[in-house]
């Protein structure tokens, strides 16, 4: 029997807009050319970061919101990160630019990975930021998540509401994020052009699922997620700790990719199977046990 999902919000167009570049800089092939931090002005209120594959080989994806009473920022980095100067310092130039005092600064994250929480500690000693910690606990609190996971959250930055859904699978602790100003999509390392680490699959099924229903009636601009490692010829991925990617896959993904992924998900149920996609791979982490 076949499974008929809802196409999306068709004829809503998020408020804002944005524009992404042609291509992000991985790390290399010179590392003394390249920046610790590439950032990319989406519109003037969402940024994205990445950090340089010649700082750490997994080279995340970092997003910053900024609204009229405070910014946020998912994750800080993987190894020996300086995301807290960095962030704290292009806040400032920007509240320079905007004529506006520099917002204080919420940080949350993806989920609690290594890679996307290494730059945390530093956050102290910038003025006005907050830390919510990678935990269930601290998410449900901060973002009034009621019941794990099923219940949906928000944060509230002024005049613009991003929702905050429990999506975990990969890890616990994930959550993803929406942006109603923009329909941006963050999925962390849950959906992205690369390996899909699933290591609870029922869960990972389930929020995907949850996903795929929050999305039936809201526009979706785009889904980033945290990582690239495919390749932009369909089916093949850059080699675990990679640095330099040349021909990588671009970082924004659609509703479609969503629909892949559950569909995908749904087709191994009785047996999770790693399943190379055009865009990216699912990769359970472990055959799932038999319930004998
Ligand atoms: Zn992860
Ligand atoms: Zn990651």
């Amino acid at each position: 029997m076949g499974v008929i999902f809802a196409l999306g919000a068709l004829g809503q167009a998020p408020a804002e807009n944005g524009t992404l570049p042609a291509a992000w800089l991985s790390g290399g092939p010179n590392c003394l050319e390249v920046p610790e931090w590439q950032v990319h002005e989406y519109n003037p209120t969402f940024y994205i970061l990445r950090q340089s594959g010649c700082i750490n080989y997994e080279k995340p994806f970092l997003y910053l919101f900024i609204g009229r009473e405070r910014a946020l920022l998912i994750d800080t980095g993987a190894g020996k990160s300086t995301a807290a100067p960095f962030v704290g310092s292009l806040l400032a130039r920007w509240a320079e630019q905007n004529k506006r005092k520099t917002p204080p600064l919420v940080v949350a994250h993806s989920h609690g990975h290594g890679d996307h929480v290494a730059g945390d500690a530093a956050f102290a000693t910038l003025q006005d930021a907050t830390v919510i910690p990678p935990t269930v606990e601290a998410e449900q609190k901060a973002f009034g998540i009621a019941k794990w996971p099923s219940d949906p959250g928000a944060i509230d930055l002024g005049d613009r509401v991003i929702d905050v859904l429990a999506i975990p699978g990969h890890q616990p602790a994930h959550v993803a994020y929406y942006d109603r100003k923009t329909g941006a999509l963050l999925t962390g390392d849950h959906l992205y052009p690369g390996r899909l680490y699933v290591s609870d699959f029922p869960a990972y099924l389930a929020s995907t699922r949850r996903l795929v229903e929050f999305t039936a009636r809201r526009p979706v601009a785009h889904i980033f997620g945290c990582h690239i490692e495919q390749s932009s010829t369909p089916f093949v991925d850059y080699p675990v700790g990679t640095v330099y990617q040349p021909q990588e896959h671009s970082l924004a993904l659609g509703r479609a990719h969503l629909l892949e992924l559950l569909a995908g998900l749904e087709s191994m149920i009785e047996k999770p199977v790693r399943l190379p996609l055009r865009d990216f791979t699912i990769f359970p982490r472990e055959p799932r046990q038999s319930k004998q």
